[in-house]
């Protein structure tokens, strides 16, 4: 079957979507954080369907949620009311503070962003919206524009990069690789913080201010950031940076928007929300992945003014909020509270960095081990010196690796440097023992 089903790929699924590894995996089955091959090896799944699966592989609660909504209405659109959109929006919003109390359902992470930027819009009534370099914040051709990672941008005809052509307003702020971070493992390079001054922060705002001034107009539509920068590898801001720059922005009349998709629903686990830990609250939260454990779902949630700003006419899309959504939203909440998934994402996450800044301080092509919770980037280098990426190839061979000894890792960063460990957040220490050991296997070998 392995070989028919490579075939298919072939002919009939789009190339761009690739796959990872040399050899393929046919995956059958998954339980809370492991997945199961057609072989039936088990591996312990360290990027949760790219930091998607948030409470665990078919959660049994979830999937009984969704096993008596299918049996009883799937879908009716927003034209008629069902009683599990309304329990959803207010279960949802019972977990923002005041006064991100709207909620409107997409379908996916890109969507909820194109939906964000045209509120904030329509809204403020003006045209250009900032973001970060290094950003990741869909792929539709309109959030493709904040998206800042050259490899997934196209080139078109005319030889100019569609992502910047198709959105000429939108600007690279100054991008958040920082020492002086929020994390309990800090770089190995110190930040020349004197005093409680963070110098790399006055050294960003310098070149935010630097943008809003030279590079958009007086008033702006808004800005966009995610709080911890995911596909880009668990990128970290100066400590204070994003709080000064949401003040920065608003005094242009812009709305701010936290990209929530991958920082949400306790995954960085100190706070529920990733915004929490910069000490702000935002005008537009964008939500997804992790919101349906897999299933496609995803939101936009504002404050009435600003949602009020959409009703002036009919916004429409026809699966959003859709009876099964809603009810595998709910349980994900319930599921995330009931079994302490918060918790154990700080708990968790804080022993795994721990351990993960173990390996960095033995091996010289362990640049950097950063995050916060489940959120961790693992960035490889040539040396800690010059922090140059670690070639491809070589990088590839210790994935590799790692996935023959039963652990699956993502990757990301700017030059694809960076093994992102995202796992589902019922993981446990014992796991974080076997996938630590496991890398550690596969680094030893690689230096021979
Ligand atoms: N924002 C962020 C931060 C993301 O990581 C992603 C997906 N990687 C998106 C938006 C887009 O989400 P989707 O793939 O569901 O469209």
């Amino acid at each position: 079957p392995y070989e028919h089903m490579l075939k298919i790929r072939e002919q009939n699924i789009a190339p761009s979507l690739r796959m990872y590894y040399k050899k393929p995996l046919l995956l059958h089955q998954g339980h809370m954080q492991w997945l199961f091959d057609y072989e039936g090896r088990r591996y312990l799944d360290l990027f949760a369907g790219i930091v998607t699966v948030s409470v665990g592989h078919c959660h049994p609660k979830v999937t009984m949620a969704a096993q008596k909504q299918l049996a009883c209405l799937w879908h009716t659109t927003n034209i008629y009311m069902h009683p599990s959109i309304h329990e959803y929006a207010e279960k949802l919003t019972s977990f923002l503070p005041d006064p991100l109390k709207v909620v409107y359902l997409t379908n996916s992470g890109s969507e909820a962003n194109d939906l964000a930027m045209f509120m904030a819009r329509l809204y403020t009534r003006n045209f250009d919206i900032i973001c970060f370099r290094g950003a990741y914040h869909g792929g539709s051709p309109y959030a493709l524009g904040l998206t800042s990672i050259g490899s997934y941008k196209h080139g078109v005809a005319n030889g100019i990069g569609c992502s910047t052509t198709m959105l000429p307003d939108v600007f690279r702020g100054p991008w958040g690789g920082s020492n002086c971070r929020d994390s309990p493992v800090q770089t190995v390079r110190r930040c020349s913080c004197s005093e409680g001054v963070c110098h790399a922060n006055e050294q960003y705002i310098e070149q935010f201010k630097d943008t809003l001034n030279t590079s958009v107009p007086k008033t702006i539509a808004g800005f966009i950031a995610e709080p911890i920068q995911g596909v880009n590898g668990a990128v970290q801001y100066p400590k204070g940076f994003l709080k000064e720059a949401y003040q920065l922005v608003r005094e242009r009349g812009g709305v701010c928007i936290s990209d929530e998709v991958q920082t949400g629903f306790g995954r960085t686990g100190s706070h529920f929300w990733g915004f929490q830990t910069h000490d702000v609250v935002p005008d537009i939260i964008t939500l997804a992945k992790g919101i349906g454990n897999g299933f496609p779902m995803a939101a936009v949630v504002t404050t009435k003014e600003i949602a009020n700003s959409l009703a002036q006419n009919l916004h429409f899309n026809t699966f959003g909020g859709n009876p099964l959504a809603c009810v595998v939203g709910s349980a994900v909440l319930d599921a995330i509270e009931e079994d302490n998934l918060q918790k154990n994402s700080k708990d968790v996450g804080t022993y795994m960095l721990l351990e993960l800044a173990k390996l960095r301080d033995k091996f010289e092509i362990v640049g950097d081990v950063r995050g916060k919770g489940l959120m961790i980037g693992i960035e490889m280098v040539t040396d800690k010196d010059s922090r140059h990426p670690l070639p491809s190839e070589e990088i590839n061979q210790i994935w590799e690796d790692c996935k023959d000894m039963g652990v699956l890792i993502g990757r990301g960063g700017l030059y694809n440097q960076t093994l992102r460990v995202k796992p589902p957040m019922c993981i446990t220490k014992k796991d974080v023992d076997f996938a630590v050991e496991v890398i550690h296997t596969a680094l030893e070998k690689h230096m021979g």
